[in-house]
């Protein structure tokens, strides 16, 4: 239940800095709580992190948008706050307001990633609230998660949160706060009651009416544990995305990654159907914004910054791309785009690009040969790529990225070497600067590559020399990558059971090495162990839609080296996707 807004002690340099922050904003929302179901959205990481999620920025819009609600945030304190709020004894607060966060009715945190897991519970301690949801009892705020990595898999948190939800957040968050307020102005906010309502929301799972068994690693029976629950949950989807609120960064800051831009949303969902790729899959259909929609939120955009990034999982698919970047660039806008893809990249979407202020081409070619490309199902050829870096080179961009995976299944050595190969020569081609992002491959829930295993630290260690050892005399050529540490830990986190959230705990006491050292069952079981089609999945709790015997089949399909068109929702089927719509 609400409590009221209460005053903490703060010292002087945590309110400083706090005021230099909320002055530097444009589209901050102060309202007063009092009669209002107060939110406090969490994002649990950094400032500068959380304010560059554009999932984080619409909930806090669109929160803040019912009159009934006041919706405030927090973040990861960085580190010498966080040992000043731990000296003082001083709860993490809000930043509107500075409330703490036990005084909210609900505590959302955005969950994109999974490693920022580890950081719940140091948050939750510092605000004096339990982290386990059984040790929280029916009194205090309730917890609810969401977002991409939640949604894909949620029992690694399912020990911690009241509620999480599944899916896109466009919808749901008015009904779970509908409810909410039902319940306010009944007196009383009944905790047991509340979940048993809102389980029966679509989109929302309640892990305490759920009972998993395992037999080691391997889940062996899901069972619900209360009357009246559904047994698997389906995600929400916006099925017309016209019909949902535009998202758009809805405020500005210095202090973000995107400083000073405000990305829009042109659409979801990728058609392409790479067997690697969660959100690929996750958010299908693809569903482009129209033009008309894309243009209010830039000139919206463009009112309060002269930035503006377009943003989705296909952006170079989209329609409408050229006719928004004219209109951009022709209202004195400087607009950017995530990744291109390679093959349906012409001169004229470069010219537009660069036009607009665009500097980085970003590629992601994911795999050095044709061969391996084909196994991923992105069979975009190795002259096509470099067709593309030609281009850029016409046009004049001065720096190329490219984005590649290692440890991915069939891979070889050979296909290291490939990645060097191919990008020698793109050199050849190019005069700006190159820079490599090679990153281990993570098999993700509900891709077509979910029962593979992580390949071993060695071998990608080693691959990964094999490129930096070619390609690294060469003037104007970086490569980077992140350590095989990380992907170990980031498949334990996506790929894991309820049990995972015992050393999630564990983590933010004793650290994440002894943590997953001790790990019960270890670590290995859920990284390196191929899965069988018919082993229960811990994520077979989430109804995306799409039949898992497609996603097998898909998984075969690639092992042979096969390829699949992309989707045509106008006639396709096959996936379970489209023939579920309504
Ligand atoms: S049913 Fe076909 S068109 Fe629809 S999402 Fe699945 S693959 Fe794409």
């Amino acid at each position: 239940m609400l409590k009221g807004r209460q005053s903490v002690f703060i010292p002087w340099r945590l309110k400083e800095r706090t005021r230099e922050l909320l002055s530097k904003e444009r589209g901050t929302t102060y309202k007063d709580h009092g009669g209002r179901v107060s939110v406090c959205l969490v994002y649990p990481n950094t400032y500068y992190v959380g304010m560059s999620n554009l999932g984080f920025q619409f909930v806090y819009g669109s929160l803040n948008l019912r009159e009934d609600c006041v919706c405030e945030r927090a973040f990861l304190p960085e580190r010498d706050e966080l040992d000043e709020l731990r000296v003082g004894s001083i709860p993490l607060f809000s930043l509107e307001s500075q409330t703490p966060l036990n005084r909210f009715d609900i505590i959302a945190f955005s969950l994109s990633f999974e490693e920022d897991y580890l950081n719940i519970p140091t948050i939750l301690r510092l605000c004096n609230i339990p982290v386990y949801a059984r040790d929280r009892g029916l009194e205090g705020p309730l917890l609810l998660g969401g977002g991409c990595a939640v949604s894909m898999n949620p029992e690694p948190l399912g020990d911690i949160f009241d509620i999480l939800f599944i899916g896109e957040a466009d919808g749901i968050l008015g009904n779970i706060i509908d409810l909410y307020q039902r319940f306010k102005r009944g007196g009383m906010v009944y905790k047991e009651g509340y979940l048993y309502e809102v389980a029966h929301l679509e989109g929302v799972y309640v892990p305490s009416f759920y009972g998993f068994t395992y037999d080691g690693p391997v889940v062996k029976s899901i069972r619900v544990l209360r009357d009246g629950i559904k047994p698997r949950v389906t995600a929400r989807k916006v099925r017309d995305i016209d019909s949902a609120p535009l998202i758009h960064t809805v405020v500005t800051t210095p202090w973000t990654e995107f400083s000073g831009t405000c990305l829009v949303e042109i659409e979801r969902g990728c058609p392409e159907g790479c067997r690697f790729c969660t959100a690929g899959f996750i958010y299908l259909p693809p569903r482009w914004r129209r033009k008309e929609g894309v243009l209010d939120g830039v000139r919206k955009g463009l009112e309060d910054t002269k930035k503006v990034g377009l943003v989705g999982s296909a952006v170079s698919e989209y329609p409408y791309i050229k006719d928004v970047l004219r209109e951009g660039t022709r209202l004195g806008g400087e607009l950017t785009v995530s990744s291109l893809r390679a093959d349906i990249l012409d001169e004229e979407l470069l010219h537009l690009l660069k036009g607009s202020g665009y500097r980085t081409v970003t590629i992601a070619p994911e795999a050095g040969s044709e061969r391996l490309r084909r196994i991923i199902n992105k069979p975009i050829s190795d002259d096509n790529l470099l067709r593309a870096v030609e281009l850029a080179e016409k046009v004049g961009l001065r720096r190329l990225k490219l984005y590649y995976l290692l440890g991915l299944p069939c891979e070889e050595d050979g296909d290291a070497e490939a990645i060097a190969e191919l990008t020698l020569k793109m050199k050849a081609i190019f005069s700006g600067s190159i820079s490599l992002s090679v990153n281990p491959f993570v098999p993700k829930p509900f891709t077509p590559f979910q029962w593979h295993p992580l390949e071993k630290r060695e071998v990608v260690g080693r691959r990964f020399s094999i490129i930096k050892g070619l390609v690294s005399k060469k003037k104007g050529i970086t490569v980077k990558t992140i350590s095989t540490r990380r992907a170990v830990l980031q498949t334990y986190l996506s790929r894991g059971d309820r049990r995972v959230g015992g050393t999630i705990v564990d983590a933010s006491m004793e650290g994440i090495s002894g943590a997953l050292r001790k790990a019960d069952p270890p670590v290995e079981g859920y990284v390196y162990r191929e899965r069988t089609y018919q082993e229960i999945l811990p994520w077979d709790i989430v109804d995306f839609g799409i039949r898992k015997e497609y996603l097998w089949d898909e998984y075969q399909r690639g092992l042979e080296g096969k390829t699949t068109p992309p989707c045509n929702p106008d006639v396709c089927t096959r996936c379970g996707v489209c023939g579920n719509r309504g």
